[in-house]
């Protein structure tokens, strides 16, 4: 792999982009001060010689990386998000501290062309913030593919003559050793470089601006948002902050609230995650009753055929209204597939209008080889339920409860069990991600060398297929799954 190409793609055209920021804002009668601002009283900043007063300001600091208090660490070479994908050449072997996304990704993006990655954290899965079910399949994946060592306490940071090691006390081995080590071991806010205090802002036990909700911080006048101010770390919050500030600070008198409720995210890691709204646990701990539907990639024709056996999307639902209260997703182009669920939750769909109307929506699905569909008011019947939990089901009543009883139940429920459903009993259906997964890999398949000449009429036909017939035949695969109360009690429920 040529690493210093793909680093120069990358740079040169980043770091050209500061210099062309700054010009173009001067050249609309912008002043720019270039150099670290610091207040130094109240509306006052200074920068380099010059002191800067202004009726209003708006504070967009950033964060930076955290730099845990580990003895010897300050006397090692280190590398930060900041510094790392500068470096000159592949490392052969690097250490990574840290577990959350930056650590995730940057494993990722060094592993993958061969560097020798050894990840050592405090936490015991990684991406403490998702759903447990991502964590937990997240963390499986990385450990079965890296050298990972989770609940580690790292006693002692040691330059050596090849790199650098780490003295830890870990279930899984004493040291960790590196060509190069990487500190991803999360971000604080500017606030302190910025020097908040001087200009009387609060903040809160992180250090992040505390705000109200149109972004205007304690000191009447001065507005902060981003990492600054957020917890999310997300370009696209600190983006969507931007717009809002901008409005109050035009139209003082008719100011926005921030009332953004969906926020998605998502992980470029391998396997790729991406999530919106709550996770399970945060409804558990709010006592919000939901409903859980699970489904493997390899539950359709496209997993079958990547022959997947990690990915997965989790949807989970309001039990009463139906609901999206949120969506978390791992596997390939989770960062596409995650935005119809966005939009639906934007726009107040319930789980059924979304399977229904807002996709396209196969009415085809199967269960287990079982015959025809049969109304869900049939119910309970020998045979496979799932074959039951069709849209033909105009008699079944909201969160009715029916039991799996016969031996072609699908994999997912067992016999005697009681699957509890919403609407017309249809919460998910997988296969519309999945068929959403496969137009993309066939558009990304499309988009390859373009073949000219005497094979272009089939290469056209060739395209109507790939684009168009194989994806309609995957999504007509449908399958439907249903939430599954164990032991029949009412309550969230949860269905694997
Ligand atoms: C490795 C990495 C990967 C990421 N990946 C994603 C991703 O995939 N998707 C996503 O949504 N988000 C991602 N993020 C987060 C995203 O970059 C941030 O949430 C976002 O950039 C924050 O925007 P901001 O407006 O707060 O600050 P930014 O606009 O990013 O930066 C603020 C600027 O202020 C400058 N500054 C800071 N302090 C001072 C000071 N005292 N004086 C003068 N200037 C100062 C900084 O140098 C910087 O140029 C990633 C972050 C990192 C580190």
């Amino acid at each position: 792999m040529d690493w210093p190409a793909i680093r120069e793609r990358a740079f040169g055209r980043i770091d050209p982009l500061h210099e062309r920021a700054a010009a173009h804002r001067r050249s609309q009668g912008i002043d720019v001060f270039l150099g670290e601002a610091r207040f130094v009283a109240p509306k006052v900043l200074k920068v380099r010689a010059d002191e800067i007063s202004a009726e209003r300001f708006v504070l967009a600091a950033d964060s930076r990386p955290s730099i845990p208090p580990i003895d010897g660490l300050a006397q090692v070479p280190y590398l930060t998000s900041d510094t790392v994908m500068r470096l000159d050449r592949l490392p052969k072997s690097m250490v990574v501290l840290g577990c959350g996304y930056i650590a995730a990704e940057m494993s990722h993006i060094f592993g993958s062309p061969g560097t020798k990655v050894t990840i050592v954290a405090r936490g015991e899965e990684f991406l403490s913030r998702h759903d447990t079910d991502i964590r937990a399949r997240f963390t499986k994946c990385y450990q079965e593919r890296s050298d990972v060592r989770l609940g580690a306490t790292v006693t002692r940071a040691v330059k050596t003559r090849t790199g650098v090691r780490l003295d830890l006390v870990t279930p899984s081995g004493a040291q960790a050793e590196g060509e190069v080590l990487l500190v991803a071991a999360g971000r604080v806010p500017n606030s302190d470089r910025l020097n908040v205090a001087a200009a009387a802002i609060d903040t809160d036990a992180h250090g992040h601006v505390r705000t109200d909700n149109t972004y205007q911080t304690n000191v009447p006048g001065i507005w902060a948002l981003g990492d600054l101010a957020n917890h999310f770390q997300l370009k696209h919050m600190a983006n969507a902050e931007t717009r809002l500030v901008l409005h109050n600070l035009l139209h003082p008198g008719q100011p926005r609230r921030a009332a953004f409720t969906v926020v998605p995210s998502a992980v470029f890691a391998d396997p790729q995650v991406a999530s919106v709204g709550a996770t399970e646990q945060e409804l558990q701990a709010h006592g919000r009753p939901y409903v859980c539907a699970t489904r493997s990639y390899c539950d359709a024709a496209y997993g079958w055929a990547l022959e997947d056996t990690t990915s997965f999307v989790k949807v989970l639902a309001d039990s009463a209204t139906g609901l999206l209260l949120g969506a978390h997703i791992l596997g390939p182009q989770t960062s596409t597939l995650i935005q119809p669920l966005v939009q639906a939750m934007c726009l107040g769909n319930t789980a059924d209008q979304l399977a229904s109307g807002v996709l396209y929506s196969p009415g085809a699905h199967r269960g287990g080889g079982a015959g025809p569909a049969r109304p869900l008011n049939q119910h309970p019947v020998p045979g496979c339920c799932s074959a039951h939990i069709t849209e033909e089901a105009p008699a079944m009543k909201p969160d009715a409860t029916v039991v799996h009883t016969g031996a072609r139940c699908p994999p997912w429920s067992r016999p005697g069990e009681a699957v509890r459903l919403f609407g017309r009993g249809v919460t998910v259906r997988s296969s519309l991600p999945v068929a959403a997964v496969v137009g993309c890999v066939l558009s990304a398949i499309n988009e390859g060398p373009r073949i000219s000449g005497g094979h272009a009429g089939w290469l056209t036909w060739a395209q109507v297929g790939l684009n168009f017939v194989v994806p309609f035949l995957v999504a007509s695969y449908g399958y439907l799954t249903a939430a599954r109360v164990p032991g029949g009690t009412s309550g969230a429920a949860t269905a694997r």
